[in-house]
């Protein structure tokens, strides 16, 4: 999930000018700028955090309030409580009110008025009308005004017996927010807005209110990250890292040069990052290790805070598939696989999601081998693993070749090919097309390898003259390797796979199997695995079939696992 944080900033304005004494007790204001900055934000935000509000530090300032007023002010305050009801009492609303130093505001903000003392049995006090808040550093409130004031604590040590000031604090910036203490009925434990026993939680509808209402009063520049996607996996290089770009859309007022990038990993430091300005879009570049998924926080920072803030939950360096080839590599086994690990991915061409059968790209929609090899590569290299399926059920090796490439005999399926008038045939290109634009999204060396597994649409066809003969079916494939390498403009490894088996009884084409073989001994591509061998039970229907079974399908991830695992490690 991308969640848009929200952000509020907030002036504290120091109030001390006020002599307060109660019960012989000289009330002197105690707290620093620095615990405000350092415990009682973090504190705060902490508390929030769920919501996804930030407050942000505005300003500090050090209030002077007129002699003659906080002589009133101050005389007021020693006598003054709650209202009768226990709710507000509006002589104290008027009185804490006249001493809210008057701001010229650049930013609009909450303001947080920090006070020696607001009355006895008190804490805080909030006037949504006025975006104003009033917390007191010494309060009677433990002793229900029996005894003199003592110092709030700063933050909660767990206990709650005493409510502390950053709790305090949280709460009645959530009144600011429009939250109101929940009816005695529905009470929640450990609430932040009230409750039998207080607490910091904050329910899923006080969550919703809340964020409502912060977006009414306090408008948010907008910042959309386009990339990375959640859950995307970027490809590492041979050191063992990844170039993630972070990208997106920003309203103009963002465009200043004067607002730097923050990005932070796993909620560590912020790191300032260099960014490349377009129309109202940026991009830049950060460098992570392989592993993940790493939780990524990106921010636009200005003279006056943070403008702008999102974040990415899951984002991965590790290795990218492009699986391609007829059904065996698509979603035609006999039972869907899952991800076990959480870290093997899927990419449709729009978005990343959990590898769980059926892969988004491919036909089908059963079983495939991509969620168990996935798994075990994340065991074996400890990286996240990402898939693009493209497979094609029953599809031959002419159907892929681009545009216009001719061959003397069709496949058995005429759909993605057409007949010349010299009576010869060619591709129509479509799978081809389909096939360069899914590996151009990731762009250049953004995958791994592709793993091809086809060939039993050119093999021992029922009517024969369908039947591809060896040699051709040898340079077909080279055909697409090299004019696809050329087309996306890196030389991307590849696997084949010896794939020519139907059903028991036809179980395997030499002529086909040597040209495979002939590919990897060319050096075009790598060896795949041997999949004719995974037959018996690891067929469909019983052993029957001429797609995998549950088990048949483990198997061959596993042999697949054997082949890309050593190359894998030496890269
Ligand atoms: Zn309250």
């Amino acid at each position: 999930m991308q969640t848009n944080v929200i952000n509020i900033p907030v002036s504290i304005h120091f109030v001390n000018d006020l002599n307060i004494t109660k019960s012989g007790e000289r009330l002197t204001p105690w707290l620093t700028e620095r615990e405000i900055r350092d415990v009682v934000l973090p504190e705060v935000n902490r508390i929030w955090k769920p919501a996804g509000i930030v407050w942000n530090l505005n300003t500090v300032d050090v209030a002077k309030t007129a002699t003659s007023k906080s002589e009133g002010v101050a005389r007021y305050l020693e006598g003054a409580a709650r209202g009768e009801d226990g709710g507000s009492n509006p002589e104290l609303v008027r009185n804490l009110l006249s001493i809210v130093p008057s701001t010229d505001d650049k930013v609009k903000s909450i303001h947080v008025c920090v006070l020696p003392f607001i009355g006895s049995t008190l804490q805080g006090l909030a006037i949504p009308k006025r975006q104003v808040a009033f917390v007191g550093q010494w309060t009677d409130k433990p002793s229900q005004g029996r005894r003199a004031p003592i110092r709030c604590k700063v933050i909660e040590d767990g206990a709650f017996v005493q409510g502390s000031f950053s709790r305090t604090l949280a709460h009645e910036l959530g009144h600011l927010l429009s939250l109101q203490h929940p009816d005695r009925a529905v009470r929640q434990p450990d609430s932040l807005m009230g409750g039998g026993r207080p607490g910091n939680a904050l329910t899923q509808q006080e969550i919703d209110m809340a964020r409502k209402a912060a977006l009414k009063l306090y408008p948010q520049t907008e910042l959309k990250i386009a990339t990375p996607l959640d859950y995307q996996v970027v490809q590492r290089n041979q050191r063992g890292k990844g170039t993630v770009t972070i990208s997106g859309a920003i309203t103009a007022a963002l465009l200043e040069e004067k607002h730097t990038l923050e990005v932070r990993r796993d909620g560590g430091d912020w790191k300032r990052t260099p960014v490349r300005w377009g129309n109202a879009t940026f991009t830049a570049q950060l460098e992570l290790q392989a592993g993940g998924w790493y939780a990524l926080d990106v921010r636009f920072v200005g003279p006056q805070g943070v403008v702008a803030a999102a974040s990415v939950a899951h984002v991965g360096v590790g290795d990218v598939f492009v699986v391609a080839g007829q059904s065996n590599s698509a979603n035609h086994g006999e039972e869907r696989q899952r991800v076990q690990s959480g870290k093997v991915v899927t990419f449709d061409g729009s978005k990343w999601q959990l590898a769980n059968d059926p892969q988004p790209g491919a036909s089908g929609d059963m079983g495939s081998f991509m969620p168990p090899l996935g798994d075990a590569l994340v065991a074996r290299f400890g990286v996240p693993i990402g898939f693009i399926a493209c497979g094609i059920g029953a599809s031959s090796v002419r159907e892929w070749l681009p545009d216009g490439s001719t061959f003397p005999n069709p496949p058995t399926i005429e759909s993605r090919v057409r007949r010349l008038p010299d009576g010869s045939w060619e591709s129509k290109g479509e799978a081809y097309a389909m096939f360069i634009s899914r590996m151009s999204d990731v762009g250049k060396n953004g995958f791994r390898a592709v793993l091809w597994h086809q060939g039993e649409s050119d093999a021992n066809q029922a009517d024969t003259s369908r039947t591809l003969a060896g040699n051709l079916y040898q340079k077909y494939l080279t055909q697409l390797i090299q004019q696809s390498r050329k087309d996306i403009g890196w030389n991307a490894p590849w696997f084949v796979a010896q794939a020519s088996y139907h059903i028991p009884g036809d179980e395997g084409s030499d002529d086909i199997r040597k040209a495979q073989a002939a590919v990897w001994k060319d050096r075009i591509a790598l060896q795949g695995p041997n999949s004719d061998a995974v037959k018996g039970l690891f067929r469909d229907s019983g052993g029957k079939g001429v797609h995998f079974s549950g088990p048949g399908l483990r198997e061959h991830a596993a042999r697949w696992f054997e082949k890309i695992a050593p190359w894998l490690a030496k890269q």
